[in-house]
């Protein structure tokens, strides 16, 4: 058996230990069912990109082995040549190693590496009398597999001698038939109570080339036969996986048993529970309709809930595995509110993101007693969370820009922004009064006309006269222009697809807002990749990794999950 290298997760004290999953295996430990250590896996299918089901998957079996100071390793089970690809292998690694917030120690592993010891022990189950070439076709094996409420039906071709099964076995692996001629099962029980039991295919023939293993295979291992086994391989102790696999429990057993895998090799299955967001959904198979019916642009779209769409939206790694620990191992499956995830994301950022000024949808602004040519360089904290954070200088001058909605020429009852006659705080900077609206030909406003006082430098008046509002804002003269893209929800209900079945029915269409003239404070030029920025009273905004002026919100700054909080009571 190939040995293989783990990476070592011993470097860090044991975190919380609070689910059930850690309950079973203090008991595993104490009755020594292992006389080894703990060990995990993550095994994905090389088919889609990471979303964030998988990092719950991930974050507990690495947080399992980290605090046990065991040992945890990435698995690719790339079973299927038709789905599977290199790009999605590369992605997967990246998106783990991001989340993770560290680098594997060594290579991911890979179920194919483990085809040909699969193939000898198929061969040791059809010697045994175990397994059976079948000739029938797909629909007529599911048929008789029969159902819950009724038996299966024996193939016709069950009693095929172990001999005669070995010669044709070794045929299919020769590429002596097409695909679908026939496939090789385990010879378990066509009546027996667990539907997988009843004689599941180990072996199919596909013609299909394997991204790893080229054309050196034609007989392809179905993911029930190989799963169990790579776990052995591996020295896997504990095999965790979704409570959808429960079923497959017996099955991947029964497969141990009859290989003879020496008990403190044996890998033991628990499932836990899949996680589920309201207004997301978490299926590859949806996720890769959304790529390519171009629903959104790419497996990293911001709007998508994989890594790397989180990644680009600017959702820190670490808020992701606070929620991911925070949400723990459950042993029945619920929807999590998708604002409690945004609220880790919410207040980590609150606590480390600088604050800026920017203007998303500019409206000139004119302070007409502004000295003409002169420059005052306010002093702007960084970030109030966090003095050391330090300050920074914007300049202001008598041309500004505002946010448009933060005008109204005819406020409504509460409005209490700027309006005629109206006066307001600039934040940082003075007291101003508007007192003209400039308009275009149809009616709209274009530009404000307004006075400041000389004496509310630093936002206080001397007279203790009180404004009801602080705007934000930009100097015109000084103003870095770019782009800010703002997300609403991919899916406009909490459940998509319940009504007609379909989750892409229920697409919000209007997802995405790209604004092309917003204005940024000219320190907007020291944003650097990867840093996170709050943009004063409009949110959390992530740089574009490729667009050095386009900027993607993360989260708005309204935490929508004390609301639901709150109203549950
Ligand atoms: P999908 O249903 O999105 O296609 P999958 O289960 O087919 O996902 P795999 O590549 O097989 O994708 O998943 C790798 C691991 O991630 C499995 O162990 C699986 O149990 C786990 N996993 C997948 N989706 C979730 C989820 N929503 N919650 C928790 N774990 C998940
Ligand atoms: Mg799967």
């Amino acid at each position: 058996m190939a040995h293989y290298l783990y990476m070592d997760v011993t470097n860090e004290p044991s975190g919380k230990k609070s689910n059930f999953i850690q309950d079973l295996i203090d008991e595993d430990l104490k009755s020594s069912r292992f006389n080894t250590h703990v060990q995990t896996r993550f095994p994905p299918e090389p088919n889609g990109f990471l979303h964030a089901g998988h990092a719950k998957a991930i974050c507990l079996n690495f947080g399992i082995a980290r605090g046990y100071s065991g040992l945890f390793n990435l698995r690719f089970d790339d079973t299927n040549p038709v789905t599977e690809n290199s790009e999605y292998v590369f992605s997967i690694r990246k998106d783990l190693e991001w989340l993770l917030g560290e680098e594997l120690e060594s290579d991911p592993l890979y179920t194919s590496d483990y085809f040909e010891q699969l193939y000898l022990w198929a061969e040791l189950l059809i010697k045994d009398g175990k397994a059976y070439v079948d000739d029938q076709g797909a629909e007529t094996i599911s048929i008789q597999r029969g159902s819950f409420q009724e038996v299966g039906v024996d193939s016709p071709f069950r009693n095929r001698t172990p001999e005669e099964n070995l010669l044709i076995f070794r045929e299919m692996r020769s590429g002596a038939f097409a695909e679908g001629h026939c496939v090789l099962r385990a010879k378990i029980a066509m009546d027996h109570v667990n539907m997988n039991m009843r004689d599941p295919v180990m072996y199919r023939i596909r013609n299909e080339r394997h991204f790893r293993t080229g054309d050196t295979w034609c007989i392809y291992p179905t993911y029930d036969w190989a799963h169990g086994q790579s776990d052995a391989l591996e020295g896997v102790t504990h095999s965790l996986c979704t409570l959808e696999f429960d079923s497959h429990r017996e099955l991947y057993d029964w497969f141990l048993d009859q290989l003879d895998i020496p008990s403190e090799r044996r890998p033991y299955q628990t499932e836990f529970a899949r996680l589920n967001f309201t207004h997301t959904v978490l299926s590859k198979r949806v996720l890769k309709r959304l790529v390519d019916d171009s629903v959104v642009e790419g497996w990293d779209d911001p709007r998508m809930p994989t890594l790397s769409g989180f990644r680009k939206r600017g959702y820190p790694a670490s808020a992701i595995r606070s929620f991911c620990d925070h949400i723990g191992a459950a042993k029945t499956n619920g929807t999590h509110e998708i604002e409690l995830l945004e609220s880790f994301v919410r207040s980590e950022l609150n606590q480390n993101a600088d604050r800026k000024l920017a203007v998303i949808r500019p409206l000139k602004l004119t302070i007409t007693n502004w000295p003409p040519e002169h420059i005052e360089m306010l002093t702007a904290m960084n970030n109030p969370e966090d003095p050391s954070a330090g300050s920074r200088e914007i300049p202001f001058c008598g041309s500004l820009y505002i946010e448009h909605n933060d005008f109204m020429e005819n406020p409504e009852p509460k409005y209490y922004r700027l309006s005629p006659g109206r006066e307001v705080r600039l934040r940082y900077g003075y007291y101003i009064t508007c007192n003209k609206v400039l308009k275009d030909e149809a009616g709209n406003p274009i530009e404000l006309l307004c006075t400041y006082d000389p004496e509310t430098s630093g936002g206080k008046s001397p007279d203790g006269r009180k404004v009801k509002a602080t705007i934000h804002w930009v100097s015109a003269n000084h103003a870095i222009e770019g782009k800010v893209a703002l997300y609403e929800r991919l899916f406009a209900v909490e459940h998509p697809g319940s009504e007609s079945g379909d989750p892409l029915d229920d697409i919000n269409q209007s997802s995405k807002t790209l604004l092309t003239n917003a204005m940024f404070e000219p320190s907007i030029a020291e944003a650097t990749y990867g840093d996170v920025i709050q943009f004063e009273r409009l949110g959390f905004f992530n740089l574009d990794q490729n667009d050095p002026i386009l900027f993607h919100r993360t989260v708005g700054l309204r935490d929508e999950w004390a609301n639901i909080v709150k109203r549950r009571k």
